[in-house]
């Protein structure tokens, strides 16, 4: 094996070719005891590094040569409200370049406080850290684009919040952190010519056929249009509520990103919000498609100046795309739910039969995931609404729809079964994985729910045992912020 192709960093910085104005030159805060508690080697395998987990890279107690750790400066809006942030607890060391060419942002989180920590102490706790470690690999496992999670390493340290909680560090695999927040940031605090530079940067990095176009800037907005109209169709799709989309917590690359307070829904309700501080319900699940819509204006009124030297001109035309945004969502949602119902053909009706299973489901407070899973194999009988005359007659209804396209029934079923997760990460299945890696160091239970995740697709026998709800309780699931 030459030393070119044998396993191992190969990290790269190009996020340093931007103005100094975008990043502070940050290396992790060293920690005191480091221990590898996860790590995924298949992601491992795909980026080209060593089977061995460099545990004292993956705590940021060393760095490999040619990265050149850094905290990235953003900006955003906050439930609606804009500031500054940036990476006040993350480090970013550079790009690896993967055997096949491809670049991902290699980010410690919880690396230790930076100019943009404000009052937060940089560190984050070991709970919260596999939990985004869970999600953000079953989101990839449900073909959702995602950043990913490669090591949570614990830090020996105590951090402290309520109580004192066990310190961790998260390494987060991103096509990049390029964020509405960061144009957003440019805006306010660079020169025009500043955020041309970050647009080239961002279009080279993600987008570059737009480079071909007449006016990239533009062609480069329809693009990050599109990508999230089409991660928020998906998110929707599986009941997947992020929880915080604030313009910094939107990616310019279309991945998902900031698995703060998110969870999956059980119980089929448009209102449903499970962070602790959403009190309002910004975030609520049926609110999701509006907002990425609203997050996608800010990042158009960021980009005026380049999409046309007259003003007027160029709010028409980034109106014109971002009035796109319904449409292409809309057609992701509606082709992306006949897929979960086996519909193959098109027919005008279909969406008023979609939204009449929606509302049954409402109605009778029926979990969304297990009803299409019931669909998927045929067993509705085990379905609690499985007598009432509505879903009665839906079914009916539904069936005849199957029956009047040319594919076979086991043609349409094998598609729900590509459409239809098996198993998500449920509330109390996360937990649960928590519990025990955190207050009994049993990794486990975890280890065993990132296996059935890791193909929610499969319907496995195995993958039947994490189907079960939890016993109702009177209190709702929360979710939190920045721990
Ligand atoms: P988030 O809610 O994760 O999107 O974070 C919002 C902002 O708060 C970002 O600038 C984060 O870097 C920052 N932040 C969150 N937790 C901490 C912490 N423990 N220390 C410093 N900064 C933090
Ligand atoms: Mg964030």
């Amino acid at each position: 094996m030459t030393q070119e192709n044998k396993p191992g960093w190969k990290l790269e910085q190009s996020y340093t070719q931007l103005p100094d104005l975008f990043y502070t030159r940050m290396e992790p805060t060293k920690v005191e005891a480091p221990k590898l508690v996860v790590f995924n080697k298949s992601l491992a395998e795909n980026l080209g590094l060593a089977n061995e987990p460099d545990i004292k890279v993956l705590a940021g107690n060393e760095w490999p040569e040619g990265s050149l750790p850094i905290a990235q400066a953003y900006a955003g809006h906050q439930f609606g409200n804009f500031t500054m942030l940036g990476d006040g607890r993350a480090v970013l060391l550079g790009e690896q370049v993967t055997p096949k060419g491809t670049r991902f942002d290699i980010q410690l989180k919880g690396s230790g406080p930076t100019p943009y920590s404000r009052a937060g102490d940089g560190r984050a706790t070991l709970g919260p850290m596999l939990r985004e470690y869970m999600i953000s690999e079953a989101m990839h496992g449900l073909g959702i684009p995602t950043n990913r999670s490669l090591a949570v390493a614990a830090t020996g340290e105590d951090v402290r919040r309520e109580t004192d909680q066990p310190g961790a560090v998260l390494t987060r695999v991103s096509e990049s952190h390029l964020r509405v927040g960061t144009f957003e940031y440019a805006v306010q605090w660079g020169t025009v010519e500043d955020l041309r530079l970050l647009a080239d940067y961002a279009i080279q990095r993600h987008y570059p056929e737009a480079l071909e176009d007449e006016n990239k800037y533009l062609s480069f907005y329809r693009k990050v249009v599109e990508r999230q109209a089409f991660l928020i169709a998906n998110w929707q799709l599986v009941g997947f509520i992020h929880g915080v989309m604030n313009t910094d917590n939107m990616t310019i690359s279309g991945q998902t990103i900031d698995y703060g307070p998110c969870a999956f829904m059980d119980v089929y309700d448009p209102k449903t919000v499970f962070s602790s501080i959403d009190h309002e319900g910004r975030y609520a699940y049926q609110n999701q498609p509006a907002i990425g819509q609203w997050n996608l204006a800010r990042l158009a009124e960021t980009l005026l100046p380049l999409i046309h030297h007259d003003q007027e001109q160029a709010v028409q035309i980034a109106q014109e795309v971002l009035s796109d945004y319904g449409k292409i969502y809309n057609r992701a949602w509606l082709n992306g739910m006949r897929a979960k119902l086996g519909m193959i053909t098109e027919e005008d009706q279909d969406k008023a039969l979609i939204e009449d299973l929606l509302e049954i489901m409402e109605t009778n407070g029926t979990d969304y995931t297990n009803t299409f899973r019931a669909l998927t194999l045929d067993q509705t009988e085990r379905l609690e609404m499985a007598g009432i005359t509505t879903f009665v007659n839906w079914h009916k209804q539904w069936k005849k729809r199957l029956e009047r396209q040319p594919q076979s029934e086991a043609e349409a079923f094998s598609l729900m079964k590509r459409s239809n997760p098996s198993v998500i990460p449920r509330n109390h299945l996360v937990e649960e994985a928590l519990e025990a890696a955190v207050e009994r160091k049993d990794f486990r239970v975890m280890e065993r729910l990132m296996e059935v995740l890791k193909d929610p697709y499969a319907y496995t026998q195995e993958q039947d045992l994490y189907t079960d709800l939890p016993d109702p309780t009177d209190r709702p699931y929360r979710t939190f912020c920045g721990t």
